[in-house]
């Protein structure tokens, strides 16, 4: 019999009006679990009890707040096996990927263990006489946390660590393909030594339980990952209430491969950026710009290296790519492999749906040949273990069909080239820019985002974080008139 598993609300764990199923992606048979979807009754009950909560946490001393992120970092690293199969089990990365995410958590929450401390502010002289200023940062209040299933703990992590870092209360809301990796993580953090109600998880549908709390004016900032129709109607709901808002949405990342490349090289990091976590990264390596000078050769090798890719169970040995998340995700991928082909792009591999032992959502990695940067399958963010080759003339063309696009995450280049090299990271319009490295796989230290409609609002990670989570108040001092 599967288990149940609660909500925590307000310091406590309460079950749901109702509860949907988790069933691993790469065998249907393996139900996870059932987890319980958030009333709006229970919403309301952890946005009230949030507020309080905040204020206690915010006048903790600093080494008790400190202490709280570390040891949900320490103990998310030290269960990176445990965990990561759980994760991998429900998402359907490959076991390493799983692991090596929630090790990352991990770490997302000891670096802000340490930012705890770093919490300094600025003075200054008034242009008054015998007046002082003091510029110093303070929590924003209440943060909403909604997150997606591609990454369910690390993109979480990366949200509520700052959030409690810098003082604020915090209602999650994951996404509900990924509910199990939500509430081990809450379970952690159900631990610690914080006031009651200063973290709720409330799983539910971003339908219901997602929409009310975004429309809520009890929620003083929203953090957000996910799809950009999605994100546009977060930021529509947010600015009734003027409430804060970050996001972080779809891509068309381009990696962009000289003909001067390394060939083993630039191999390797397309058949990563386009197919690690299969194809289900903001950060894939979906658009490959290819220089003509290497383009045969490159292809050659690209499309037996997709070939010779392993796709099977998520926890198998030797697994390369996983299955794909969902029922749904799957269509939609294999109407992109049609859309392609009716596009006139050459399906070179792949594309298919595969069979296993188990029953689950296979799908064999696609490489697309002769494609324009105008097709749609160049335009859209497909989410899939699918990529499409550009031929280019020149770097100069490879720089604008980077460029060409209405999304800006990540972009990357291959080449021995100093001068391409220095050219395409002042000048390729992305939040990150790469150099011989794939497109996906960044710091936890550094700020992480993009333009365009890939991003809107501050940057996330490092302590750019702050920007977000705190907000600035300008203190004015005078010692008052003389004795
Ligand atoms: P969504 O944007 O629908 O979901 C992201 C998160 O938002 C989930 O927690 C979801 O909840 C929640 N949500 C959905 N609707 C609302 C709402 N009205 N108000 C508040 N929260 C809401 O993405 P999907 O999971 O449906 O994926 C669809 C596509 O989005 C993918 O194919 C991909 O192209 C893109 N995507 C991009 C990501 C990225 O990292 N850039 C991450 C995930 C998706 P719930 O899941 O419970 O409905």
């Amino acid at each position: 019999m599967a288990q149940n598993f609660k909500n925590y609300i307000a310091g406590e764990w309460v079950a749901g009006d109702a509860a949907i199923e988790n069933r691993n992606p790469s065998d249907l048979s393996d139900v996870i679990g059932h987890y319980a979807q958030a009333s709006s009754a229970q919403l309301d009950a952890a946005l009230d009890a949030a507020h309080s909560a905040q204020r206690e946490w915010a006048a903790y001393p600093l080494e008790r707040k400190q202490n709280v992120l570390m040891a949900i970092g320490n103990e998310l690293m030290a269960r990176a096996e445990e965990l990561g199969t759980l994760l991998s089990r429900e998402e359907g990365k490959p076991f390493a990927e799983g692991k090596g995410e929630v090790f990352r958590a991990g770490q997302f929450f000891t670096y802000y263990a340490a930012e705890v401390l770093r919490q300094i502010g600025d003075t200054a002289d008034s242009v008054r006489p015998g007046v002082e200023i003091d510029v110093r940062r303070e929590p924003v209040g209440v943060v909403a946390v909604i997150s997606p299933w591609n990454f369910p703990t690390a993109t979480a992590s990366w949200k509520i660590a700052p959030a409690l870092a810098f003082g604020n209360a915090v209602i999650w809301k994951p996404a509900n393909l990924t509910p199990a990796s939500a509430y081990a993580l809450t379970e952690i953090i159900s631990r610690q030594d914080i006031p009651k109600g200063l973290f709720s998880l409330v799983m539910g549908s971003g339908g219901s339980v997602g929409q009310r709390l975004v429309e809520s004016p009890a929620v003083n900032a929203i953090s957000f990952t996910g799809s950009v129709p999605v994100g546009k109607g977060i930021a529509a709901a947010a600015i009734q209430n003027l409430t804060k808002v970050q996001m972080e949405m779809g891509s068309k990342n381009a990696l962009a491969v000289m003909d001067d490349a390394n060939l083993d090289l630039a191999v390797t990091l397309a058949l990563g950026g386009a197919f690690g976590g299969t194809g289900q990264k903001c950060t894939a390596s979906s658009r490959l710009v290819v220089h003509e000078g290497i383009h045969d050769a490159f292809v050659e090798k690209l499309v037996a290296g997709a070939q010779a890719m392993v796709v099977d169970h998520a926890l198998k040995d030797g697994t390369q790519i996983g299955p794909v998340v969902s029922e749904g995700q799957l269509a939609e991928n294999l109407a992109w492999v049609e859309k392609g082909r009716a596009e006139g792009a050459e399906l070179a591999c792949g594309g298919e749906r595969l069979n296993r032992d188990t029953e689950g959502y296979y799908m064999s990695p696609g490489v697309f040949l002769n494609t324009t940067n105008q097709m749609e399958i160049n335009r859209e963010e497909m989410f899939a273990p699918l990529t499409s080759v550009i031929k280019v003339g020149s770097y100069d063309e490879a720089l604008s069909v980077v460029n060409d696009t209405r999304f800006g995450l990540t972009s990357g280049i291959v080449t021995q080239s100093l001068a391409r090299a220095t050219h395409f990271r002042r000048n390729a319009r992305t939040g990150v820019v790469t150099v011989n490295l794939p497109t996906a796989g960044t710091d936890y230290h550094v700020p992480f985002g993009g333009r365009g409609e890939s991003s809107y609002g501050a940057r996330e990670q490092g302590s750019y974080a702050a920007e977000f989570y705190t907000t600035v108040k300008t203190a004015y001092i005078s010692a008052g008139a003389p004795e």
